[in-house]
């Protein structure tokens, strides 16, 4: 059977181990946090239309890969809407 001092050590231990779990997730939280920044970074957002435009080849500003994505840029957008 155990004695009361053993049960005291024990729980002194579990709270120690607490202490650390919560430290480590903490630092987990962290590093996805930290990951998740650099996907942005990295990656575009989802959404975004071509980087070129589909018909002249020309580069089309990220606002407007935001806004229409459609894949054309604001010459050949323009040109469309007058057909
Ligand atoms: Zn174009």
């Amino acid at each position: 059977m155990a004695k009361f001092a053993d049960v005291q050590k024990t729980m002194q231990g579990f709270q120690m181990i607490e202490k650390k779990t919560q430290g480590e997730q903490a630092e987990e939280q962290m590093n996805k946090f930290i990951e998740s920044g650099l996907n942005k970074i990295e990656k575009p957002p989802t959404g975004l239309g071509p980087a070129e435009c589909s018909r002249c080849g020309d580069e089309i500003p990220i606002a407007r890969r935001q806004a229409y994505g459609n894949g054309l840029c604001v010459y050949c957008a323009e040109l469309n809407e007058r057909r």
